[in-house]
């Protein structure tokens, strides 16, 4: 399969905008090519559009080459960039799977992009031919998420290189939680499927959701495309730094995914012994998906009494579901003591 096929024509023939620090960035010049501020403040020249030393510590830290990656104002926007560039509006499709996140879908409706949602099993994972029924040739991208978002499972690597495989679509795997859990990323796929994009995201484990900073890892050929579509300064200045800054605290990142994986069990535990929980899904992701026939009025005792959790009600398989976010221990001991009360029928704030 070759990658330019799954690419909208308009989009391979675009002429990109040449922004004005394309040519001359590294250039000891006096600037009064961008109509920016001669005022130095620490951001009031354009940030570099390719975010070159940003992309070279990760390339480095995730062993691909910088031509490998984009980043994105969050992985969201890499979603949306996906679609917007492979999709031709009211004539292609994407498959996505439900429970799942929906931020696949809402950025297909967006674009008028026809939806086509598969179930996944009991055991939520794809149904591999479903899939294959639903796929026609006009399935542009399959999203997959792992671990999965919002049960916090994993699939099987080689159920994911199966598919790049046998689809001449693009498989997207969204990785947002990778680094909670010991499975292997399919970043180790990219070699040998041009049809693999891994999205991944800074948001969770590296703590920077407020900078947004989302990462794709594709072939070089997609990239360059992607690179195009993209707005020119889609990464601010500070973002940028504040990025290459905290990436270097290898030791603070460990210790705090450490931390979340600790609590993880510790909160699992506690759920299961509660008997609060219809199901109590274990989880290689930094939150707990639990079932109860009494979901809402728990979330809503939850809320009133502080703490705000996800209600996840997605029939026919999810229903009564709460998602929890593993906090920090000072948290999750409230949550906990909460949760005892409401055991107890103790109501705080009534
Ligand atoms: N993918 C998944 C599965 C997510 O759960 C999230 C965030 N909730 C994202 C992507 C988006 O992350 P970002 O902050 O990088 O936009």
């Amino acid at each position: 399969m070759e990658i330019e096929s799954l690419i909208r024509k308009n989009i391979r023939e675009l002429k990109p905008y040449r922004c004005a620090r394309d040519e001359y960035e590294d250039m000891d010049a006096v600037f009064l090519d961008a109509n920016e501020s001669p005022f130095e403040n620490g951001f009031n020249r354009y940030p570099d559009p390719y975010q070159r030393c940003l992309k070279f510590i990760l390339a480095d830290f995730k062993q691909v080459a910088a031509e490998n990656v984009i980043l994105g104002n969050g992985s969201d926007e890499l979603i949306d960039l996906l679609i917007r560039s492979l999709c031709r509006p009211g004539i292609d499709n994407i498959i996505v799977f439900s429970p799942g996140y929906t931020m696949y879908e809402v950025c297909a409706a967006i674009n008028d992009v026809e939806v086509r949602k598969i179930n996944l099993t009991v055991n939520f994972l794809p149904d591999w031919r479903k899939v294959e029924q639903q796929r026609d040739c006009c399935t542009k991208i399959i999203f997959l998420c792992t671990p999965h978002n919002p049960v916090g499972n994993i699939i099987p690597l080689s159920d994911i290189e199966n598919l790049c495989k046998v689809s001449d679509c693009m498989v997207v795997v969204d990785e947002a939680y990778i680094d909670f859990t010991d499975m292997p990323s399919a970043i180790g796929l990219l070699e040998r499927y041009e049809n693999l994009f891994v999205l991944q995201t800074l948001s969770k484990a590296w703590g920077m959701a407020g900078l947004r900073l989302g990462m794709g890892f594709a072939n070089e050929k997609l990239i360059a495309v992607l690179n195009r579509v993209k707005p020119p300064y889609n990464i601010g200045v500070l973002a940028q730094q504040t990025a290459v800054r905290t990436l270097k605290d290898r030791d603070g990142f460990r210790n705090n995914v450490a931390c979340i994986r600790r609590e993880r069990e510790r909160l699992l535990q506690a759920f299961l012994q509660s008997g609060i929980f219809e199901k109590v899904y274990p989880s290689e992701a930094n939150f707990i998906l639990v079932t109860s026939p009494q979901a809402d009025e728990l979330y809503r005792f939850l809320l009133r009494n502080g703490i705000v959790t996800r209600l996840r009600d997605i029939p026919p398989l999810l229903t009564g579901g709460i998602r929890i976010t593993v906090g920090n221990r000072e948290e999750n001991d409230r949550l906990l003591g909460l949760l005892a009360c409401w055991t107890n029928k103790l109501y705080p704030s009534e």
